[in-house]
């Protein structure tokens, strides 16, 4: 789960991670009124920051009025035209992609004085099965540039989980961004802090592009860039909440809904799976067979008459939709009972009325199949069964002829 700079900022300050003071704000009046809290706190340079889910913010351009995403301001005025132009418009970065994200909130912070800027990351390297801490003195660029060209600028150690980090990993991190004197000690204790801050909240990344030194030697997080585990958040209602709805899928959030396994993806064959192994395998079949997947869903292992029916729902949401391929391995779960559910969902007018020009190839194997088939195939609709991979590709490739 991702969510926005300015929550992200709030949890590293409650963990003691140095940030700059920051006010969020969703109307104009809103943004005019932090800039005069962080003035009268003897602010005198502000930045207005779009909030959005994805980063690049400063070097992107809003559609409409062609502004920047960070805006650095002098005075409260220009944090009123800078909140003015921003709201509302849509922010287009390297990470939005060509349609760009609508800005809706932003975050008003006290601009700070950089004397460097670094680079910071935590995350899970599963190769090795160990958190890694990441740092460059390559701040504010893209680091998957540094990485390909000179991966030699990236500092790394690596954590054994369920260990503390070691003061003289801190140490050797904050070294290597060649901080000495009072801004080595306030790095390492940066750095520990915010290892610390990742650990308890169940993060599965961190980052922190630019971590920066300030001409007073401060060591603060400009920005922050914070996911979480989405299997950890039942320990963490709080992080839950902060949950951004807007800036989901509306897809996605519909079947987490539902409680499915699902992610949209853009092809026109939407497909209906027990088990992420083999809702991978049909995707490949789809693939083989000439179609592009929809989606990824894995409606588990119940798929029951209701699964199914939200399964067809969120499918037949999405317009490319042109078949739909059920792939379903009966193993506790019946095959002659998923066949029913497929019936009956099918007979409900709301789906009824969308599958007309939607093919729907079934392919049901395990337990009962041979029944399966037979209840498919005397159903007078208009689902085509098929017994093997091979023939529900078939199918497949048929109905999109
Ligand atoms: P991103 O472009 O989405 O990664 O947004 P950032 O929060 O990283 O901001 C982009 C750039 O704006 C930073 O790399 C800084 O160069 C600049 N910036 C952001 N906040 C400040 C600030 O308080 N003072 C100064 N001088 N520059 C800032
Ligand atoms: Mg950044």
């Amino acid at each position: 789960m991702k969510i926005h700079e300015y929550q992200a900022k709030e949890i590293l300050k409650s963990y003691g991670v140095p940030v700059p003071d920051g006010i969020a704000a969703l109307t104009v009046d809103e943004a005019v009124d932090a800039a005069k809290k962080l003035e009268a706190n003897g602010a005198t340079l502000f930045v207005v920051k779009a909030q959005i889910h994805a980063g690049g913010r400063g070097k992107g351009r809003t559609k409409k009025n062609g502004v920047k995403g960070v805006i650095l301001c002098k005075s409260v005025e220009e944090v009123k035209a800078a909140a003015e132009s921003l709201l509302g418009d849509v922010l287009v970065t390297i990470q939005t992609g060509d349609e760009g994200q609508l800005v809706q909130r932003l975050y008003v912070t006290d601009g700070v004085d950089i004397e460097k800027e670094f680079y910071l990351g935590i995350l899970l390297d599963r190769a090795v099965s160990k958190n890694v801490i990441m740092v460059s003195t390559e701040g504010g660029v893209e680091i998957e540039q540094v990485a390909e060209e000179t991966p030699e600028k990236i500092i790394k150690e690596w954590v054994e989980p369920g260990m503390p980090l070691q003061v003289n990993q801190a140490r050797h991190l904050a070294f290597a961004l060649g901080l000495e004197g009072e801004a080595l000690k306030k790095g390492i204790k940066f750095i520990m802090a915010i290892y610390n801050a990742y650990l308890e909240i169940d993060s599965d990344m961190f980052e922190i592009n630019p971590l920066i030194l300030t001409p007073d030697n401060e060591i603060l997080a400009l920005d922050a860039k914070v996911t979480f585990d989405g299997n950890a958040l039942y320990r963490h209602k709080d992080i839950a909440e902060l949950k951004d709805e807007s800036e989901e899928d509306p897809f996605e959030l519909e079947a987490g809904k539902y409680n499915l396994n699902y992610i949209k993806l853009d092809g026109n064959v939407g497909c209906m799976v027990n088990g992420a192994g083999l809702a991978m395998a049909t995707m490949d079949i789809i693939k083989l067979s000439g179609g592009e997947p929809a989606n990824f869903l894995d409606v588990g292992g119940g798929a029951n008459v209701e699964t199914v029916k939200n399964g067809f729902r969120i499918i037949l949401d999405d317009p490319n939709v042109k078949a739909i391929l059920i792939n379903i391995f009966g193993g506790i779960v019946r095959c002659d009972r998923v066949a029913n559910g497929v019936i009956e969902a099918v007979k409900d007018p709301e789906i009824a009325a969308k599958v007309e020009n939607v093919p729907i190839i079934v392919r049901l194997q395990g337990t009962n199949a041979a029944e399966a088939k037979e209840i498919i195939d005397n159903s007078g609709l208009n689902v085509i069964s098929a017994v093997l991979l091979k023939e529900a590709a078939e199918e497949v490739s048929k109905v999109l002829a």
